[in-house]
Order: structure tokens, then sequence, then C-alpha cells
């Protein structure tokens, strides 16, 4: 089977992981911080915080904006389930805003229209979770001022989207947000096996995001509360997590980040020629817009008669995906009250939804097969 998406490692990535093995720390050693300090540098951002995932990022970073209970927070449909479920986790309650059924991304007009009917209610949400759909920017800039507007705190869940830029800037300066969120799972850009990370401009904020990330203990005496009373201590100050990512996942990230450029360069070489080879076939093509440069996690197609198009592409030995089902609609989602034709872009565009394989190791013949069992299929 041809994944959608898989992990590309080199033998420079295990000799890494196993210096680590060898070392003195397993974890809580120094390659977290050397792999905070690189994504920080590549991204454009002051600070970062590494979790074992993204979704204890974007936990801890709606912890550290203060989300909590009789408070909101808002994402979109067109999302993997921790986009939302970060709220749940902070006691919030969740809400949805649709997508725009071009860029595929958060409308910004729904969220216009939403904010201003909040507004009226009082039921303003504290955090706004845009979320880089396969790769593509957000249009940020609109975004963040609406936010500003309306005092919102925004998150970026940029899983899919580290490397990408927007009018020259890198995701991840959170020149229009808080905190922007990447995951490092095998399927995305570049992996840790599992592994998030958090970044900021406001050191505040980083300091906040590190202290849940790790139980809520400090060792820093300046944040202490009373007598500090020797080398040896520290306090809770939070309820935190165990949220913490290992010396061998950082050094695997580490070792992953000097091949971005070229994961990249990969991704694009292989969109272009997939958008070359599908001209003509009744297939709608991933979003790009030509100001931004995506990260192109995913190849998503959209297709008319998508369950037979899928088990035929699946009976080829193509692992296509759908990406993805309206968050809303999960059973949990329901339970709160949620239902069809809430949030009618990202229901339509589900119905139609199917992602094609797309990944540094994918070789020209297997995107043939790809593409040849796609036109059989039609
Ligand atoms: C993968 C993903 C996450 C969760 O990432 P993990 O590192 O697996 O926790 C969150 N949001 C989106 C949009 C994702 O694609």
């Amino acid at each position: 089977m041809i994944p959608y998406g898989r992990q590309s490692i080199s033998d420079e990535d295990v000799a890494a992981v196993v210096a680590v093995l060898r070392s003195d720390f397993l974890t809580q050693g120094p390659a977290v911080p050397r792999f905070e300090a690189e994504v920080a540098r590549i991204v454009g951002a002051r600070h970062a915080v590494a979790a074992n995932s993204a979704t204890s990022a974007l936990h801890v970073a709606c912890l550290a904006l203060g989300l909590g209970k009789g408070d909101f927070l808002w994402t979109v449909p067109n999302t993997f389930v921790a986009s939302a479920n970060c709220g749940v986790y902070c006691g919030a309650s969740v809400d949805f805003v649709d997508i725009d059924p071009v860029t595929l991304n958060m409308s910004v007009p729904a969220l216009e229209a939403k904010l201003a009917d909040a507004e009226r209610r009082g039921r303003l949400p504290k955090v706004l979770v845009p979320v880089h759909f396969a790769g593509e920017p957000c249009d940020m800039a609109a975004i963040g001022a609406l936010a500003r507007r309306y005092g919102v705190r925004v998150i970026e869940d940029a899983s899919h989207a580290i490397g990408a830029r927007q009018a020259g800037r890198m995701v991840g300066d959170c020149a229009h947000s808080d905190v922007t969120v990447f995951s490092f799972h095998p399927v995305k850009i570049v992996t840790t096996a599992e592994g998030g990370m958090a970044v900021t401009q406001d050191e505040r904020l980083a300091e906040r995001m590190a202290l849940f990330r790790s139980h809520g203990i400090t060792r820093d005496p300046a944040l202490m509360q009373g007598a500090v009373e020797g080398p040896w201590f520290y306090q809770q100050l939070e309820l935190g997590y165990n949220y913490r990512m290992t010396d061998l996942q950082a050094a695997l990230g580490l070792s992953q980040l000097s091949r971005l450029e070229a994961f990249a360069a990969r991704r694009q070489g292989l969109a272009a020629r997939y958008d070359r080879l599908l001209a003509g076939l009744p297939v709608a093509l991933p979003y790009r817009d030509a100001a931004n440069l995506s990260a192109l996690h995913l190849y998503p197609v959209q297709v008319a008669r998508r369950a037979s198009v899928f088990d035929a592409l699946r009976a080829a030995g193509i692992g296509v995906n759908v990406h993805y089902f309206p968050v809303h609609l999960q059973p949990f989602y329901r339970a709160m009250g949620f239902a069809a034709g809430q949030f009618p872009a990202a229901e339509a565009y589900y119905d139609r939804a199917i992602t094609l394989p797309l990944h540094p190791a994918l070789t020209e013949a297997e995107q043939d097969h790809v593409v040849s069992s796609l036109r059989a299929a039609l």
C-alpha cells in the first residue's frame, strides 16, 4: 500500500538518536533546548516550548492564555479533532467557524459575522484556533486584525505548516497571533515520532507554557512564593502535566530539520507534477495562493462519487485518506448539540474530499500509478 504520508528517515537521523542513547541524558538533557532554539530560529519566533505532541502543545497554549470554564474557543470543522479538544480539556466551550469553500481555511467573512453576533450576545471567544489546512497558510493578517478588534487571543494550529510562508513571512513568526503550534507526528513535514512545539514572541507566555508542560513546577527562584529553602528547592505553582519531549525525540527532530528545505522542495516538485498529470480530469486540485508557499503536508483533491473513487484507489494499493470528517459531526461534539447543516462549506467539502499520497519518499512511478488508477476510477 502506498501511504498518503510517511516519515523519511536517513542514516544521519538514526545516528543522532543512537548518540543520545549513549549519552548521559535520555530526557531533560541538552537536545530539547537545542531543538527548541533551532525551530525558533527557522520560523522567526523568540521562544519555543517543545512538547510530547502538538495536542499537548495546544493544551498548554490554551492554559497559558488563561482559557477556562465559562470561556469559548473557536476553531474550524475542517481539522483534526485536537484543534477543538484543547478547549474542552480546559473546561471551555467549543464552537466553530465555517471554512471558505475555495481556500478550505477559516472563512474571514464567516468569522467577522460570527464575532459581531457574539459581541451582541456577550459571548465573544477567548481563544481562536485557525488551522493552516494541508500546509496552506490562512489569511492571518485579516484574522489577526479581527482578533485584535474583538480582544480575542489567537493560536495558529500549524501542525501541517512548518516551513510555509505568507507574504514573505514564515508561519510561526506569530506576526498575527499569540502562539503557533507545530506537529512532528510521522505523517507531518518533519518528525520526532510523537512530538510538537509551541512558539511565541511573548516571554511570559513561553514561561507559562513551559510551566504547564512540566507539572506546574518551577525551579526559578524569581517565580517562587515565600522562602527559597535551598538549591534543591522547587515549587508547584499550577496544576501542570508531564508533556515533556525526550532528548531522543529532539535529536531526531534536529536532524530532520536540517532537511526541511529538501523535504519542502521534494513536496513542491511532486505536487506540481500531480497538478500537471491531473489537469483536464474532473478533479478539483488543492488550493494554493501564489503569494504564499504552502508546506504541502497534504495533497487533497475533490471528486464526485468520492466513496467509490476511494474504494477503487484502495483496491489498487493506494493508501488514500480523507481529511477531514467535520469535527462538529463527531459523536462527542454532536452530544453538545452540534448537527449537520451548521457549517455547510466544511460539510460539502468533506463529501468530495480525498487525499492522494504525498511525501518525500514517494517515487514518480508510484505517483504515475496513483494518477492512472484515479483516471480509471473516474
Ligand atoms: C496532527 C494534527 C494535530 C495533532 O498533532 P499530534 O502531534 O499528533 O498531537 C493537531 N492539529 C492538526 C490540524 C493536525 O493535523
